[in-house]
């Protein structure tokens, strides 16, 4: 029943279906600047963040590079699974190991190196001052570095790199501030920064090319030791308990229990193994998408919820089996029902604009997980293409044939016939540049759609959202046509994000 001033959250969605297009939120009194918003919220049960995105575990949205940058930014990035348990362990352990402005596992060579050996690490990376150790390898005892200048001009590319190496090496000692770092590149004038410890092994370098990215990120995600967080995704198929121990050996912060039906015999006895085994490690369980699946996940113990059955972009499951529910209904009661038991809820899938992102927190998401719009970033995995004269990059769903076909199709084999039902497409998506320019952008404008509200947290949010104050109106067909650009010959799209100068752009980066 519509009044003058909209209605509530409950009377929105007593009918069932709705998307975030289908909706609109009610415009509140304004009291905050927009400096003065904050997006602090919950990650899982113990875990928060300082600003609501989550990259999804996808293989062409999530590795080290996005969760390295997304934690930098307040947010966190989970690993994917399509990948041996050795290489997702390590992108953890890189991820985790990460320190801000410092390279923690820069190429070496040793003094019997050739001239011609930097020249296939310059082809290949893009960079050409290399650090010397005695052993040739990133820990070993530093004993000189060479640059372009020692072997600009230099004809036999077979000469021995302790002929024409510098051996006056400035060096900073291990444990430097990021401030520091700078300050010394910036006075020497030096375009590379060893940094030894107290046995004179090389531990990390500091490059004069990166120090524009060597910003500070005050909002980073750290857990007590400062390191990064990171998650990492595991199936619920019994082998995965070893995918598990390998992730918590490298140090992950989150398992999210990757299933796209996730109320299962399967998934309840995952948890409970994983509890059993390690009582203090943080689960998203999932993905659910009614108040029942949300109840029997929290009572096997999930510290969060991943809400989501059919809305991604790349997603085929409710054409394919007719399962799943509309993602605004389904975000709206799954919150209702976690927020009893003090489970915050993450809203997958489904999110194309920055609206749905505050739309998804107004009804009740404490983060909002990312795949299309996070994919075609610099830090997504894959290289960039141009695709008629367009630079895009891959995306494919986790459930699309090819996707399948990687992870040796351990899933979706229906008897001895093995035949695979896709649930998921694979494609490509326009480059957006680095996620260090895009979120920003993004999160500046959740933060506009919080204080046309009248809100000021993500917690005050809800809140409103639960108490009522928060108004919705249901938007008709051509309301939404209305609310797009219309009647217009050409226009430029917003969505622009140059890097800064000297980023590097995907395959360049060194
Ligand atoms: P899955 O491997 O969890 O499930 C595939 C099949 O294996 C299902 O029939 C499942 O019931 C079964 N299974 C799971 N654990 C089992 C066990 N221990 N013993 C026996 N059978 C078991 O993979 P999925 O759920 O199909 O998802 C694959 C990927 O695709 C995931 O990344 C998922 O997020 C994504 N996906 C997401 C959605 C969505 O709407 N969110 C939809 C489809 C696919
Ligand atoms: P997007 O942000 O709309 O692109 O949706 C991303 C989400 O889609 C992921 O986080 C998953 O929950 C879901 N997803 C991933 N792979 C598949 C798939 O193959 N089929 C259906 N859904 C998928």
């Amino acid at each position: 029943m519509a009044t003058e001033n909209g209605v509530d959250a409950a009377a929105l969605f007593a009918d069932g279906g709705l998307t975030y297009d289908d909706f609109i939120i009610l415009p509140g009194y304004v009291e905050h600047g927009i400096a003065e918003i904050e997006l602090e919220t919950a990650l899982t049960r113990r875990i928060s963040l300082k600003m609501p995105l989550v990259s999804s575990p996808m293989d062409t949205v999530t590795e080290s590079a996005m969760a390295i940058s997304l934690a930098l930014l307040g947010g966190i990035g989970i690993i994917h699974y399509n990948n041996s348990v050795e290489e997702q362990a390590a992108l953890v352990r890189k991820t985790k190991r990460f320190e801000n402005g410092f390279i923690t596992d820069p190429v070496a060579l040793s003094p019997d190196h050739l001239i011609r050996d930097v020249d296939a690490i310059k082809e290949r990376h893009g960079f050409s001052g290399i650090p010397i150790t005695a052993d040739g390898e990133a820990g070993g005892k530093l004993v000189g570095i060479v640059t372009a200048r020692d072997i600009d001009f230099e004809t036999d590319r077979d000469r021995p790199l302790r002929e024409v190496m510098t051996t006056d090496v400035v060096t900073a000692h291990q444990g430097i501030s990021l401030q520091e770092g700078n300050r010394i590149l910036k006075e020497s004038k030096k375009g590379k920064l060893p940094i030894v410890d107290d046995e004179g092994n090389l531990v990390s370098l500091m490059s004069r090319t990166d120090m524009r990215k060597n910003q500070d990120f005050p909002l980073a995600s750290k857990d007590p030791s400062k390191q990064l967080l990171v998650g990492a995704s595991i199936s619920t198929h019994h082998e995965d308990r070893q995918r598990a121990e390998a992730l918590v050996a490298a140090g992950v912060d989150v398992i999210v229990l990757d299933s796209a039906q996730g109320y299962s015999t399967y998934q309840i006895e995952m948890l409970n193994w994983i509890k059993e085994q390690y009582p203090d490690l943080q689960i998203v369980a999932g993905n659910v998408v009614t108040a029942e699946q949300c109840e029997g996940l929290i009572e096997a113990g999930a510290d969060a919820l991943r809400i989501g059955m059919g809305p991604g972009s790349i997603c085929i499951t409710q054409e394919t089996v007719a399962v799943g529910r509309s993602q605004a209904s389904a975000v709206y009661h799954c919150a209702r029902a976690a927020r009893k038991r003090g489970i915050p809820i993450i809203a997958d899938g489904g999110v194309k604009l920055i609206g749905h992102i505050a739309q998804a927190l107004a009804i009740g998401a404490s983060t909002v997980m990312l795949g299309s719009m996070l994919a075609g970033t610099d830090e997504s995995p894959g290289e960039y293409f141009y695709e008629g004269g367009v630079r895009v990059k891959r995306y494919r769903g986790m459930g699309s044939k090819e996707a399948m076909q990687a992870r040796g199709a351990r899933r979706y084999e229906a008897g001895e016939e093995r035949i695979r039902v896709a649930q998921g497409v694979s494609g490509t998506v326009v480059d957006k540049g680095s996620v260090i320019n895009y979120v920003p952008y993004l999160l500046q404008g959740v933060k506009h759609a919080l204080q046309d509200l009248g809100e000021r947290t993500i917690a005050e949010l809800h809140e409103a959202m639960a108490s009522g104050r928060l108004r919705f109106e249901k938007r008709s067909l051509s309301s939404r046509e209305e609310a797009g650009v219309h009647g217009l010959y050409s226009y430029t799209p917003p969505h622009r994000f140059d890097r800064p100068e000297g980023y590097p752009r995907g395959k360049d980066k060194g």
